[in-house]
């Protein structure tokens, strides 16, 4: 269930990849990554909308490196 509410903040984890590999990773780096699929676009936006994201409403893009997600922007112009 996703409670709607004016202002929200709202994480998002694309995807694990990542360019780097750093030894204190928390997101568990080229491992993880490599059993997690990235979602899909219909994934982002369907998140996005049941999380009620609106005007005042802050969306956090992390990973893994969120740029390295080729669809980052395209999900951004959606909001
Ligand atoms: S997600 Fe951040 S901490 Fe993890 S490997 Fe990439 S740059 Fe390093």
């Amino acid at each position: 269930m996703v409670m709607k509410r004016q202002k929200q903040n709202i994480h998002i984890y694309p995807t694990y990849r990542c360019n780097m590999d750093c030894l204190f990773c928390i997101s568990g780096g080229k491992k993880r990554a490599e059993r997690m699929k990235d979602l899909t676009v219909t994934e982002v936006i369907k998140c996005l909308e049941e999380a009620g994201v609106g005007k005042g409403s802050t969306v956090i893009y992390s990973g893994g490196e969120p740029t390295i997600y080729k669809e980052i922007f395209y999900t951004i112009k959606r909001l």
